[in-house]
């Protein structure tokens, strides 16, 4: 009886050992992090040691159901490589690791993603020409097939799959064609677009791409992988360019002992894996994308009904960001209006155009079409409180 009592019941403390009080949930119309389910975070909810191997078999799990969202496989070549960090670090990791001495790459660049590849290339040494579109507009493969042809001595092509900047889709599989016709190897960041939306692995050529956690797959961030062909992978023995980037070094690691080479994100990798199971839960890449479809059509269209402009024209448009322009009227106040929603529990997100004053409205993450009602209802009241009146699009007559 002494003393038995007092450990009975177990009461959740937070970090301070004070009773935890049940959080506000905030819901994030963000490209990521992005809003996250409970079981995904509580799945967290456990220490492992990075040796244990049941936590080995988590991580293994997770590499083959990467592969697997695509219909991709170890047996059929093809090798999913986890890292620390966030999707910039896999797409740093692909580039600095795969593209030899005498390599050049070609960047498509419509944004700051496909900027971000070209500093890359920059801080690396790695030689690189670059073709840009406007952020409106997608990549144009003619002037791709042009660059290759006129080119030999491009040996990679690197495009952005969905540019985050605007939400502008670009046509991967076109792309992915030529540069195949063409023998070159073709690099994709896939971050914002991968879980959701389709892509063509094997018709559109895609040898070596790179996403994220955190985006569509709706775990948590602080994991990024790289998915590539393993005839790709066996040639860059000796071409990175840092220690702790280098893809074949990481897999090698993997494979020889089933270890990251350095401390792994546990909790981020259990959380991947109940995020996966989710995903699989939803109807894979099929039914994730059909959500995210719906939640942008709505958004869209809403936004537009309360007199708000889309920045990229809707057939250019992905379902996984949508971009609109301030309202031009003297007393639309970005801080006022991200204050006004997220005081509501509404996060929205900056724009980052460089010609355009924009804000963004992500699509992604646990946001259903209830979610994005709440933000077209909350959105006239904060815009009544700056004193904002917008004048809906004109009908068409008759
Ligand atoms: C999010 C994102 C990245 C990676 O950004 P991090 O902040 O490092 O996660 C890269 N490319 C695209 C297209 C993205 O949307």
């Amino acid at each position: 009886m002494i003393g038995s009592m007092a450990t009975s019941k177990r009461v959740e403390r937070d970090g301070a050992g004070h009773p935890a009080p049940a959080a506000p949930e905030k819901r994030l119309f963000t490209p990521g992090p992005i809003t996250t389910s409970r079981t995904v975070k509580q799945a967290m909810l456990r220490d492992f040691g990075s040796r244990d191997p049941e936590f080995l078999a988590v991580v293994r799990e997770v590499r083959e159901r990467l592969l697997g969202l695509y219909g991709l496989s170890t047996e059929h070549g093809w090798e999913a490589i986890p890292l620390q960090g966030s999707g910039t670090y896999a797409v740093e990791a692909a580039l600095s690791s795969i593209v030899p001495r005498a390599g050049q790459v070609l960047f498509l660049v419509n944004g700051a993603y496909g900027e971000r590849m070209v500093k890359m290339a920059e801080a690396h040494g790695i030689p690189s020409t670059v073709l840009r579109w406007s952020e409106d507009t997608p990549v144009d493969p003619a002037a791709v097939d042009t660059a290759l042809a006129k080119d030999r001595g491009l040996t990679h092509v690197a495009l952005v799959h969905v540019e985050t900047t605007s939400g502008v889709l670009n046509p991967l599989l076109a792309v992915g064609e030529l540069v195949r016709r063409h023998g070159r190897t073709f690099f994709v960041d896939a971050m914002s677009s991968f879980g959701a939306l389709p892509i063509e692995f094997e018709a559109g050529g895609v040898d070596v791409l790179a996403a994220s956690a955190n985006k569509c797959l709706e775990g948590i961030p602080g994991l990024s992988f790289v998915l590539l062909r393993r005839a790709v992978l066996e040639k860059s023995t000796k071409t990175a360019r840092t220690l702790s980037l280098d893809l074949h070094a990481q897999w090698r690691g993997l494979e020889e002992n089933g270890q990251f080479r350095f401390t792994p994100p546990t909790h981020v990798v259990l959380a991947l894996r109940q995020a996966l199971l989710e995903h699989e839960q939803e109807g894979g890449v099929a039914g994730r994308g059909r959500r995210y479809r719906e939640n942008h059509e709505r958004m869209r269209s809403g936004m537009e009904r309360l007199g708000f402009r889309a920045y990229v024209p809707k057939e250019h448009s992905s379902p996984i960001i949508g971009t609109f322009l301030y309202p031009e009227h003297p007393r639309f106040d970005f801080a006022a209006f991200y204050r006004g929603l997220s005081e509501r529990g509404l996060l929205i997100y900056p724009g980052k155009l460089t010609k355009a004053a924009c804000f963004r409205l992500g699509n992604i993450g646990q946001i259903f079409p209830a979610d994005v009602d709440a933000l077209l209802a909350a959105v006239p009241e904060v815009l009544a409180e700056m004193g904002v009146e917008l004048s809906s699009p004109r009908r068409p007559k008759g």
